[in-house]
Formats: C-alpha cells, sequence, structure tokens
C-alpha cells in the first residue's frame, strides 16, 4: 500500500462502553462507595448497593441514582463480616443483572486505640468487613467473570496499605492484607481478561473519618483541630483532604478500555502522602 494511500486504514481495537455493564460496590450507602456508585451510575451501568443504614434513606439514595442516571439499581442489605450472606449479595446481583462485570470492595470499618488496649472484637471485625468480605467476594464472582472473558475487581485499600500510621494495628493490618489478596487475584486472573487493583486513597472526610477524629484525640492527647491541622492533613503534602468523586473518577477509569494493563497495582490517591 503507498504510503498517505486514502485507502490506509488503521486498525482500531472497539472500545467497551461501560453502559449496560453492572457492578456491585460494597459499603456503597455512604462515603466513597456512595461516589463510586455515582459515577459508575453516570456511565450508564447498573448498580447493586450494599450497605448498612436507614432502609428509607437507602431507597431515596437508589431512586435519585435512577432517575439522575437513568440506570437500574439493586440493593442487598448483606453484612460484610459474614460469608453466607456476601454469597447471596453476590447470587441477588447475578439474578438481577444476569452478570457481574465489576466488583467494588469498598465496605469497610476503622478503631483506633493503642495496640495494649485495643478490643480484640474489633480485630476480628476490621480483619472480617476490610479483608476477608474481599476475599469472600472475589472468590463469588471470577468464575463468572472468566468464562466471560472481562471483569474489573477494585479493591479500595488505603494509603495505610502502604506506610502504618500509629494506634491503628487492624486497619493497616487489613489494609496491607488487602493489596497482597490484590497481587494475587490478579495474576491469577491476568490471562481472563480481568484486572485487579487497589486504590490508596488517603483522608476523605467521609462518616468513617469524621469518627475517627475524636478516638485519635484521645489516642493522642490533642484537640481535635490538631488532629485534623496535625495529623490527618500533615500526611498529605497537598494538606487537602482526597473527595470521595475523585475517587469515584479513578474507578471508572480502571474500569474502561485504558485501564485494561492496569492490574495488581496499588493506585495512591493521596496527595503525596507515601512519596514522602
Ligand atoms: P463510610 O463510613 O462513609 O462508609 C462505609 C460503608 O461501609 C457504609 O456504606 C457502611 O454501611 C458500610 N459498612 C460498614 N460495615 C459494614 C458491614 N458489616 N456490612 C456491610 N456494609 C458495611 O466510610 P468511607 O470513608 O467511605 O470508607 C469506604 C472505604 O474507603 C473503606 O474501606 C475505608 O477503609 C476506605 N478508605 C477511606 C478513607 C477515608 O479517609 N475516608 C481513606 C482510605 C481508605
Amino acid at each position: 500500500m503507498k504510503h498517505g494511500s486514502a485507502a490506509a486504514k488503521v486498525e482500531v481495537t472497539p472500545r467497551p462502553k461501560l453502559r449496560g455493564k453492572s457492578a456491585i460496590v460494597t459499603g456503597s450507602t455512604s462515603g466513597i462507595g456512595l461516589a463510586i456508585a455515582r459515577a459508575f451510575a453516570a456511565q450508564g451501568m447498573n448498580v447493586l448497593i450494599n450497605g448498612l443504614g436507614d432502609q428509607t434513606q437507602v431507597k431515596r439514595t437508589r431512586t435519585a441514582i435512577e432517575k439522575e442516571f437513568g440506570v437500574n439499581t439493586g440493593y442487598s442489605g448483606a453484612d460484610m463480616s459474614k460469608a453466607d450472606e456476601i454469597a447471596a449479595m453476590v447470587e441477588r446481583a447475578h439474578s438481577m443483572f444476569q452478570k457481574v462485570d465489576v466488583l467494588v470492595n469498598n465496605a469497610g470499618i476503622q478503631h483506633v486505640a493503642p495496640i495494649e488496649t485495643f478490643p480484640a472484637e474489633k480485630w476480628d471485625a476490621i480483619i472480617a468487613v476490610n479483608l476477608s468480605a474481599a476475599f469472600h467476594a472475589m472468590r463469588a464472582v471470577v468464575p463468572e467473570m472468566k468464562k466471560r472473558r472481562w471483569g474489573r475487581i477494585i479493591n479500595i485499600a488505603s494509603a495505610h496499605a502502604l506506610v502504618a500510621s500509629p494506634f491503628k494495628s487492624a486497619y493497616v493490618a487489613s489494609k496491607h492484607g488487602i493489596l497482597g489478596l490484590t497481587r494475587v487475584v490478579a495474576l491469577e486472573t491476568a490471562e481472563h481478561g480481568i484486572t485487579v487493583n487497589a486504590i490508596c486513597p488517603g483522608y476523605v472526610l467521609t462518616p468513617l473519618v469524621e469518627k475517627q477524629i475524636p478516638e485519635t484525640a484521645k489516642a493522642r492527647g490533642i484537640s481535635e483541630e490538631e488532629v485534623v491541622r496535625d495529623v490527618l492533613l500533615h500526611a498529605q503534602p497537598t494538606h487537602q483532604f482526597v473527595t470521595a468523586e475523585q475517587i469515584g473518577a479513578l474507578a471508572v477509569f480502571l474500569c474502561g478500555d485504558s485501564g485494561a494493563q492496569i492490574t495488581g497495582a496499588a493506585i495512591p490517591i493521596e496527595g503525596g502522602w507515601t512519596a514522602q
């Protein structure tokens, strides 16, 4: 073919559109999970909402998403600390949407206390919700994703998957753990059109962080204002909170075709925290 010929054709790989894909976002009745669910819905994706909370509020959230973006939503009240309820949530998504294209393991809890007084039942709960839940959900969605040769799994880890802070033994252990789990499942699924990544946010002003401000003040013996200025925002060189919407946009990017070669990655979105 002559150089510059009008007949020259560029091979373009068709872009898989996200419209019509379906996602489970755990812990999406609040905070980061809700922002991710909304960001997916804005792309035309159907979303199964999960999380605790007042049922009237959950209904309101779903109606708002459906009206604003013209997608279908479902809801599962599955408790992420219970393996059988996680399996039922995945089954529910399969029966509602016929497939689960995207799984976001986002539900998470926190407790701040020194190791010697850290309640053992808080340790168990944090490991169950922040780490074991992702194991149970991934093992339930991966077989179908493999059959369809397409899937996106996003684990909402934390900057605390990469670095530690005092008084957060269970949380930091769970987040380091989920990064290891992310890498393992990414390797196991890499040849099946599935990507598995960990988003590692810095501080986002959600109910989870609002609750730990007084706990951290107590553990460190400082005021709540000092916690925000000298602990939370001090960790981030930008001295600004990350927004839940910024994390939603990153999740959308990972689901799109541009994210197809990103797998097994820990992606920081933390104002430069872990660059220090
Ligand atoms: P949030 O408290 O606003 O939301 C947590 C969500 O998880 C809620 O929907 C809640 O109902 C749900 N949840 C809690 N326990 C559950 C259970 N047993 N079963 C089912 N759902 C349950 O918190 P967030 O800040 O939006 O946190 C979301 C994720 O982001 C967590 O994994 C958290 O560790 C991570 N994260 C948050 C920050 C931050 O600064 N906010 C930073 C890094 C990582």
